[in-house]
């Protein structure tokens, strides 16, 4: 039982136009999985399908704005059109804001919210609806964070929004197991980005750094292994679980 193999699957990722949600595309679709392409941005999520395809893949880009339930509905149908319904979803859309949690407007707390949990769930639960509808297996892996688990100041909305993206994987996973559709997180630490890198090189940065036991931030393909575990049917007992993926961030000293 060691095998990771995704052929024969239909994977689609939210937020895929850069960042983790590219890198997760690829890595699903090196595997053997069919790839979902899903943001809002059609010229970079465009280029990615090519990609994909050009390195021997099968992939569709796909607009879907996660916060925007017309936009969810409409780009399942053409997804369900083309490839039928998918076997996973990585719902990794996600924005945060910085400030101090008294400056943050209700406008900028209600962005965040639309984007990291009304989008989750709205494309959760139209995932759901063609799974429980058809009687067929799904899964679904939410990208969490550690600051859902911990606390850090100046990213209120963030924070409470992971945090309940969090306990939406957990109630999910009760609610949906007798439909054999499994709901699990990966809560990464600090991951170096093109977002993160000024930040992370910065004397802040090193400070932050020097908080993490393994003393580096991590690198996107230290996600693979676990991104490939709940993909795969290696992980057919695992649901309603976070799993932190962070260098031991979460159990630094006090
Ligand atoms: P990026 O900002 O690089 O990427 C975010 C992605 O989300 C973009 O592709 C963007 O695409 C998409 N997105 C934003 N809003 C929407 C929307 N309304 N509908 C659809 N797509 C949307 O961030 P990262 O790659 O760093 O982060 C990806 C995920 O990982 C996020 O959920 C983040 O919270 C999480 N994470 C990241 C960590 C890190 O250290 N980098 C650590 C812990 C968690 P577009 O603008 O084209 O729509």
């Amino acid at each position: 039982m060691t095998d990771f193999s995704l052929h024969g699957k239909t994977a689609l990722v939210t937020g895929a136009s850069g960042g983790l949600g590219l890198h997760f595309a690829h890595v699903l679709a090196e595997n053997g999985a069919r790839v979902v392409v899903a943001a809002r941005r059609d010229d970079k999520i465009t280029k990615a399908a090519d990609d994909i395809r050009s390195n021997g893949g099968d992939a569709l880009a796909v607009v879907m704005d996660v916060s925007d339930e017309n936009s969810v509905n409409q780009a399942f149908a053409t997804v369900e059109n083309e490839f039928g319904a998918v076997d996973i979803i990585v719902n990794n859309a996600g924005i945060a804001t910085n400030g101090a949690a008294v400056d943050v407007s209700l406008d900028d707390f209600r962005r965040v919210m639309a984007t990291n949990v009304d989008g989750a769930f709205l494309v959760s639960r139209r995932a759901a609806d063609t799974w429980i509808k058809e009687k067929k297996a799904g899964n679904i892996i939410n990208i969490g964070s550690i600051l859902g688990i911990r606390t850090a100041g100046g990213v209120l909305p963030y924070a409470v929004s992971k945090s309940g993206l969090h306990q939406m994987t957990k109630v999910l996973a009760l609610e949906w197991a007798r439909h054999r559709i499994r709901v699990n997180a990966i809560a990464p630490g600090y991951i170096e980005t093109d977002i993160n890198r000024d930040y992370l090189n910065s004397l802040e940065g090193e400070k932050l750094i020097k908080r993490i036991p393994v003393r580096r931030p991590g690198d996107m393909a230290d996600l693979d292994g676990p991104l490939l575990l709940l993909a795969s049917d290696l992980s057919l007992y695992m649901t309603g679980s976070v799993v932190a993926v962070d260098g031991g961030h979460l159990v630094n000293t006090l």
